[in-house]
């Protein structure tokens, strides 16, 4: 990688300080700012993953943007501790309801609220999708085909990869490729991965971590203490805080936190969207925009598309086809963990050091389709104390197997779950402090993902005890939530286009996971930034919409 090649396409890492702050002050304080008249070129609704990727990119052409998020502007050194318990404001914790045959526990295992969204809490694993994940209907009969192929992406891939930056082996899997950044020490729970895989006949290998190895622009490398599920504050985990809201900001983007939009503005004379009605400070306000980005994650933004009902689409902006908050998607994510007789002190590195892809594809000898993957994971003790409590041990038996705790060793599995049109975010009776109708999430799991789950738990077990680990036990659990407003070839069978503009309404573009028709075995993150870095390029290379470009019909 040619540092000098990144910083001329995104300066982020090198607009924060040299020193030992972690927060360019004077960059936020000096920030370009825009009144609610000013009819900007874009508005964006989510400062994660996506909404912050989309801004770097369009900042750089030219477009004036607002980006307005939830919750705070972080600021790392001052806002977070390195302390599992301190460390929960960092999610999404308003209400939301649950139900279906599975229903998925939400909380802090789901999303994110403030600028930089979910990847401020995220383990930092950074891997690719693989080509077989965009074309499953086609070539397996089960899930959906997405109306772009793993080309489209494999350009923005390697941008992205270079500019969280992205350290890891080379990687055998999927289309085979290197990272710009050479993988990291592993520490007692990797080595464990890695003997017990060697052992079992298992390929594995260390990363890919979005954790700088070494010191990138003014960011400082990992310092190994492993609370990359709390908010990094040395800066060394990348999240769009510090990867690209600096550059976005440098170049006239106006980040607005602590602001939660209430409503998409809708005319229906033209058919288009005029900006985003929001609450700040208890007051409702107006934020005109010749473009609207919904980028809230894949709860927030069908809930937002529903909440803005109109005239026109009377059950939900854009849902003409009842595809709003369908099709949603959980991974199946079980943790299995071994007890050694050595110490494994499984806190003493980040959580994610070491993976393997290669249960990703469908095995033709099984009864399932599609697959897996196993990472390690190295829960702190809040969280091991789930795992333990879990087992049905509570009381003395649980205070002595916690203090056991430098002894276990803990990997997880992502299982791809299919894709269901019952699986769906719509609006509950309840209501949130702003008096706006929460997500209510329905969720069930067909036998493939309950036979993808056991396969899973049953080769975590098997690499542990091959490791020499003893008292197997494993937790149930579910991550990376994604879909909800997924792209398709036409409008029948998706929200949005392969450029992720909506079919209904050609100004609103979502770039967020919500768009994901399948999510493989792989953790999302870098997908959807990858995405979301292909959606920007193909909106600077078009003219804004306007009322002439409307679907017939749509107008009222
Ligand atoms: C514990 C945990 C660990 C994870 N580990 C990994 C990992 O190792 N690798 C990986 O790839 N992924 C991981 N993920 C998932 C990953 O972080 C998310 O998939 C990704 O960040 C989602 O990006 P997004 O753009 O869809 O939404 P987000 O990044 O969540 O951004 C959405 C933003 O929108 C804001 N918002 C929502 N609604 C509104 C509204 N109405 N008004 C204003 N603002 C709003 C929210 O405050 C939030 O900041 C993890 C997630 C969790 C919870
Ligand atoms: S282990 Fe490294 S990446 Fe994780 S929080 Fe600590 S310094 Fe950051």
């Amino acid at each position: 990688m040619r540092y000098r090649d990144v910083r001329k396409r995104n300066e982020s890492a090198w607009l924060l300080p040299a020193d030992h702050r972690r927060t360019n002050q004077a960059l936020r304080e000096g920030m370009r700012t825009f009144g609610d008249d000013d009819e900007v070129d874009l508005v964006v609704v989510g400062c994660g993953a996506g909404g912050s990727t989309l801004m770097q990119r369009l900042a750089r052409h030219g477009w004036r943007i607002v980006g307005i998020d939830a919750g705070p502007f972080w600021d790392p050194e001052a806002d977070w501790v390195s302390d599992e318990a301190g460390s929960h404001k960092l999610y999404w914790t308003e209400p939301r309801t649950i139900g279906g045959g599975d229903p998925v526990p939400l909380g802090s295992n789901n999303s994110g609220r403030g600028v930089g969204g979910s990847m401020i809490h995220y383990a930092g694993y950074a891997p690719r999708f693989h080509p077989s994940d965009f074309k499953e209907l086609t070539n397996e009969g089960v899930g959906a085909d997405w109306p772009i192929d793993y080309a489209d992406l494999q350009p923005y891939y390697e941008a992205i990869e270079e500019e969280l930056p992205v350290a890891g082996q080379p990687w055998p899997w999927g289309v085979p490729h290197r990272y710009p950044q050479s993988p990291h020490p592993v520490g007692g729970n990797g080595e464990v991965f890695q003997r017990g895989a060697l052992a079992a006949g298992i390929e594995a290998r260390v990363g890919p971590v979005a954790i700088s190895n070494g010191r990138f622009g003014h960011r400082s490398h990992c310092i190994y203490r492993g609370f990359c599920l709390q908010g990094c504050k040395v800066n060394a985990k990348a999240s769009p805080l510090i990867t690209h809201l600096p550059d976005a900001i440098e170049h006239g983007v106006e980040i607005r936190p602590d602001t939660m939009v209430s409503r998409i503005g809708f005319d229906e004379r033209t058919g288009l969207a005029t900006g985003v009605h929001y609450l700040r400070n208890g007051r409702e306000h107006f934020q005109k925009a010749r473009m609207v980005a919904v980028a809230g994650y894949s709860i927030e933004t069908p809930r937002l598309l529903l909440n803005s009902a109109n005239d026109r689409f009377p059950n939900g902006m854009l849902n003409d086809f009842d595809l709003v908050g369908r099709y949603l998607m959980v991974q199946g994510a079980p943790q299995t963990a071994a007890r050694f007789d050595s110490e494994i002190r499984m806190y003493k590195a980040p959580p994610p050091e070491v993976s393997t892809e290669q249960f990703y594809e469908t095995d033709p000898s099984k009864p399932y389709k599609r697959g897996f993957s196993i990472q390690t994971v190295s829960p702190l003790p809040i969280t091991w104390a789930e795992h333990v409590a879990a087992q049905g041990h509570w009381g003395r038996e649980l205070r002595e197997r916690m203090s056991d705790y430098v002894h276990w060793a803990c990997l997880g599995a992502l299982c791809e779950f299919l894709p269901l049109a019952e699986n769906r975010i719509t609006l509950s009776e309840e209501k949130d402090r702003h008096g706006l109708p929460v997500a209510h999430m329905s969720y069930s799991q067909c036998d493939n993902d309950k036979m993808l789950v056991d396969a899973a738990t049953t080769v975590m077990s098997e690499i542990l005890s091959a490791a020499g680990g003893t008292d197997v036990i494993t937790i149930k659990r579910y991550a990376h939530l994604v879909g909800g407003a997924r792209m398709g070839a036409t409008e029948r069978d998706g929200v949005v286009d392969r450029e992720c503009r909506a079919f209904a309404v050609p100004n609103i573009v979502i770039p967020d996971g919500s768009v994901f028709p399948t999510q493989g075995s792989a953790n999302p993150a870098l997908s959807i930034m990858a995405n979301a870095a292909r959606v920007a390029d193909a909106l600077a290379t078009r003219p804004m919409p306007s009322a002439t470009e409307v679907p017939a019909g749509a107008a009222a």
